[in-house]
């Protein structure tokens, strides 16, 4: 542990000299203790779900280079937000000892699949076809066709939508099957504290008392020895008992780096398959679908505004969904008119750093805002300008109507407009009501000051 709080500060002055002061700043400089090192995994703690989420998006693979060129066996940051990390305090009972509440083990049985993705709502086309059809087949005879089934491709193209297809269609059509999705994080996180704890029953119990299980982005096994070899144990009793295993990745099996071999060429004994970019034809498609799901007027953007979309976003399908929804939100919550000037304007930003090559957002626009105070708050940014009343929804939302007030001075109206039509009055109380809590409350005065500093205020 010492080792690694002298390895972490020693980072944290090369990051100082190397990045803009204010990346750094917002970054790194209040991350000061390394909060525990397990199964190879170093944790760091951020301040909130924001900065996690820009470290691990822009500054990661960077922080883990340099985390090797200290240590000798493979390591990795992981990032927690300091109320991740208070949780576990809570559930420690001595200092070594982690105690799991009854809610956990519940979890354990959960299928981790978002019912959301389904072969329905996937766009078939030339670059994924081929995956396609074969996730059909696996989900059509779990065991019987393909085992396991590989599929590997870039990031964004749809490889986890497809592989929980498979563990959603299962279950429809049989409720009884048990299926397990995870994510290989999830599964060298869950080995670790078995290991930890010396006792793996409800390890094996999650892993093994299971009929499909669907393991996503299997390259983060990389440099996890004794990770691997339990992993193989539970594939080879799987696939001994002719269960469906359904394994993602971002690169063929043969090229995965730090993997035992032996695992790595039983990937390759069942059916491997491939997504790739999809062409504009595709892209447009798939634009098309979203727009279904999202709006109940599928004419409301014209094929015109979708090209100019998908001629834009052109790698990955995770960006061109998110280009969609700004677009959408942006001209719905303005009252503008959806035309391919307004797109252009409400991708601008987005565009910026996608021409720029790098993610610094010049303009910060509002709806940045919404983002930075939803991040701050660790809600999504659809409850912020959604009209539940729950506690932990109202009062960021209050926050984001002063903040947008202070920072635009944008109409009582305007606002009220883009948190999804609220009349002036409610936007009016809220702005007063946070005025008046700012004078007599430090830690939200604090906060607020904070959120305008994020918003590029001051
Ligand atoms: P990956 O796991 O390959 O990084 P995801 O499965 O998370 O990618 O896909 C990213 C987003 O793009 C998801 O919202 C997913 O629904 C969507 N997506 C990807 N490919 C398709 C497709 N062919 N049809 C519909 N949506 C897709
Ligand atoms: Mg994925």
């Amino acid at each position: 542990m010492e080792e690694f709080e002298k390895i972490w500060s020693q980072i944290k002055s090369r990051l100082q000299i190397s990045l803009d002061t204010d990346v750094y700043n917002e970054h790194f400089a209040h991350i000061s203790n390394v909060f525990k090192v397990v199964n190879n995994y170093v944790y760091l703690i951020a301040p909130n779900s924001f900065v996690k989420n820009k470290i691990e998006s822009f500054y990661l693979n960077r922080l883990n280079a340099l985390l090797n060129e200290y240590v000798q066996e493979k390591h990795m940051f992981k990032i927690i937000t300091k109320d991740q990390a208070a949780e576990e305090l809570a559930k420690r009972e001595g200092p070594y000892a982690i105690n799991v509440p009854e809610k956990d083990l519940e979890e354990k049985y959960k299928t981790g699949l978002n019912n959301s993705y389904t072969f329905e709502n996937f766009v078939v086309g030339s670059s994924n076809r081929l995956a396609y059809t074969s996730a059909m087949k696996v989900a059509d005879q779990p065991g019987g066709f393909a085992n396991p089934l590989y599929i590997f491709g870039e990031v964004g193209l749809g490889k986890t939508h497809l592989m929980q297809c498979v563990g959603n269609y299962i279950l429809e059509n049989d409720v009884n099957k048990k299926v397990l999705y995870v994510k290989t994080d999830q599964f060298i996180e869950d080995f670790g504290k078995a290991a930890q704890k010396k006792s793996y029953d409800d390890f094996s119990k999650k892993y093994e008392d299971i009929d499909v299980l669907l393991v996503d982005d299997i390259q983060f096994l990389s440099g996890k020895n004794q990770t691997q070899l339990e992993f193989f144990k539970i594939f080879e009793k799987h696939e001994e008992n002719n269960k469906q295993i359904v394994i993602t990745s971002d690169r063929k099996a043969s090229e995965l780096f730090d993997i035992m071999s032996r695992l790595t060429s039983r990937f390759e004994w069942g059916l491997s398959v491939d997504i790739n970019r999809p062409n504009l034809e595709h892209r447009i498609l798939i634009l098309k679908k979203k727009l279904h799901a999202e709006t109940q007027d599928p004419d409301l953007i014209s094929d015109e505004i979708l090209e100019y979309i998908a001629s834009v976003f052109d790698n990955n399908v995770r960006e061109l969904e998110g280009a969609l929804k700004r677009v959408l939100f942006y001209c719905t919550a303005f009252d503008y008119k959806f035309s391919v000037e307004n797109a252009q304007e409400a991708l601008k930003s987005l565009l910026n750093s996608k021409n720029a090559g790098n993610h610094k957002v010049d303009t910060i626009n509002y709806m940045n805002i919404l983002d930075i105070v939803s991040n701050y708050y660790n809600i999504s940014t659809s409850d912020l300008l959604s009209k539940n009343r729950q506690k932990k929804y109202v009062f960021p939302r209050q926050i984001g109507m002063y903040i947008l007030k202070d920072i635009y001075d944008l109409t009582y109206k305007k606002i009220g407009q883009i948190f999804n039509n609220r009349d002036h009055s409610t936007v009016i109380y809220s702005i007063e009501q946070i005025s008046n809590d700012l004078q007599i409350d430090k830690t939200k005065k604090n906060d607020v000051d904070k959120l305008l500093i994020k918003c590029g205020k001051k």
